[in-house]
């Protein structure tokens, strides 16, 4: 047996890369009776069928470390969420969003802000390093108009898998293009191109330099907030941890609570407000959305 990724599925023949070989695998049966649906970004073992013509067979799927549904992906590690801060002007409301998805999918999030082109001064990008500057997550600006400019994003693939997230028309695709080199079809390009949104097309992973991989789809196209539980939308907030746990409850949330540590450290200004501003409206949200 040989040990691999699934890297693209068509018509029932999966495609599982092995040290630098493709094999074109059938799944076994079993994994109906199991149901179980092997999943782009699988680790797999392969039963080698013909060592020439490249076949096989798919024996076992390993346990996911996490899943995507809409690009149905497996095991990932990182998600790059890119936002302009012009031309769609940025919103940290969307921004945040976006972190909380990934964050419940425990992803490692890098903000990548594009189209620094059309920026003509770095105050606005300052502004955004200082609303995430004790999250933890990498922020860098790129360009696809500027040669270069997506070095810093290149370094940041190695040895991952990443999907790129973010709203229509910041450039993802164009990111995506560069990177892999290749023409892609997302669901924003189908859009573009007027194919009907419920075109099903599966993503693929890419490989990338050496070990990285990227989902040649974006990622989090809904953004319903729904499946996150209200007690843990605060823990998808890293800059609130370090506080969370003087607060006077173990189970406080952080809005009506008395000797709340979260709050205080907002007074003192060391959350951004922003961020605690659009975890009450994501809260309300998720409580709203509970009483139907
Ligand atoms: P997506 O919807 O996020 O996939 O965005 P696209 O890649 O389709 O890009 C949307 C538009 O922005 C296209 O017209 C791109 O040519 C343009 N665009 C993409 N990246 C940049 C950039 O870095 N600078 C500028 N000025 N325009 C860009
Ligand atoms: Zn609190």
């Amino acid at each position: 047996m040989k040990k691999g990724r699934l890297i693209k599925g068509i018509g029932g023949f999966y495609y599982v890369y092995v040290d630098g070989l493709t094999y074109e695998c059938k799944a076994r049966g079993i994994f109906r009776k199991r149901k179980i649906t092997p999943c782009i970004g699988d680790y797999v073992e392969i039963e080698v069928i013909d060592e020439d013509k490249k076949l096989g067979v798919i024996e076992e799927i390993l346990d996911r470390k996490n899943e995507m549904i809409r690009p149905a992906v497996s095991n990932i590690d990182q998600a790059i969420i890119v936002f302009s801060i012009v031309r769609p002007d940025i919103n940290t409301m969307l921004l945040d969003r976006f972190t909380v998805l990934a964050e419940s999918k425990d992803l490692e999030i890098v903000i990548c802000i594009n189209k620094a082109d059309l920026i003509d001064n770095d105050t606005s990008i300052e502004e955004i390093k200082k609303i995430y500057s004790n999250t933890g997550y990498r922020i860098i600006s790129t360009s696809t108009k500027v040669e270069s400019e997506l070095e810093d994003i290149l370094k940041l693939l190695d040895n991952k898998t990443s999907v790129f997230a973010g709203p229509s028309g910041v450039g993802k695709s164009s990111i995506l293009k560069i990177l892999t080199n290749r023409e892609l079809e997302t669901g924003d390009i189908s859009r573009k191109t007027g194919r009907g949104k419920h075109t099903t097309r599966h993503a693929e992973l890419i490989r990338i330099n050496d070990e990285g991989w990227v989902v040649d789809t974006p990622g989090f196209s809904n953004l319903d907030l729904n499946e996150i539980d209200e007690k843990e939308l605060s823990e998808f907030f890293p800059e609130f941890n370090e506080y969370a746990e003087d607060c006077r409850f173990i189970s406080c949330i952080h809005v009506n609570e008395p000797d709340c540590a979260v709050k205080d450290a907002i007074e003192k200004g060391k959350i951004s407000i922003s961020r605690y501003e659009n975890y009450k409206l994501f809260l309300k949200e998720i409580k709203e959305s509970r009483r139907y």
